[in-house]
């Protein structure tokens, strides 16, 4: 492989007694400053949170879980999304619904946040539209591991009634 030999340049005077380049330094930050504190109107950085920057139509944001008509949970336990899930983040305890046309819902439905790579496999693997990635939120700083965590009343708390039927049939 070919080395390539780079020249250092020469410091001329002023650079080697550094003070020059120092108030050079002073003068730009200076300037920036100024031009920050009066023209606040044309600075390109967004005042977040006050202000939101809208996220684009598929943004895929924090899960959330449908409901049905009645308020209970759409997800039937079939592990097809935790199946789906390539950061093997998904984790659902199934129970028998005692209901033939349910069977199964799920006692547990916990997502950790700090392992999902947001891919959207989980919904796209759903039959039932029961989880969806369509929030518009994105998972929230916390001082704990466990706060990343979110669980099935979480999941439920930003969720919606959803009336598609299950195997993708339609309305
Ligand atoms: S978005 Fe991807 S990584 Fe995150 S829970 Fe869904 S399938 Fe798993
Ligand atoms: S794929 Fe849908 S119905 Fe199946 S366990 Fe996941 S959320 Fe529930």
């Amino acid at each position: 492989m070919a080395t390539i030999q780079v020249t250092r340049g020469e410091l001329s005077l002023a650079e080697k007694l550094y003070i020059p380049e120092v108030m050079r330094g002073v003068a730009i930050t200076t300037r920036q400053l100024v031009k920050n504190v009066f023209g606040r109107k044309d600075i390109a950085t967004r005042q977040y949170p006050d202000v939101k920057k809208p996220y684009p139509e598929r943004f895929r944001g924090r899960h959330r879980l449908t409901w049905r008509d009645d308020g209970s949970v759409r997800c039937v336990a079939c592990m097809l999304c935790s199946t789906a899930c390539p950061a093997n983040c998904i984790h659902i305890v199934a129970g028998d619904k005692g209901d033939n046309t349910v069977e199964k819902y799920p006692v547990s439905f916990e997502i950790d946040l700090l392992v999902c790579v947001y891919c959207g496999f989980c919904e796209e693997a759903c039959p039932c539209d029961a989880i969806r990635m369509d929030s518009g939120k994105h998972p929230m700083p916390s001082f704990s591991r466990d706060k990343q965590r979110i669980r099935k009343v979480q999941l439920l708390e930003e969720g919606q009634p959803s009336t598609s039927h299950p195997g993708g049939l339609g309305n």
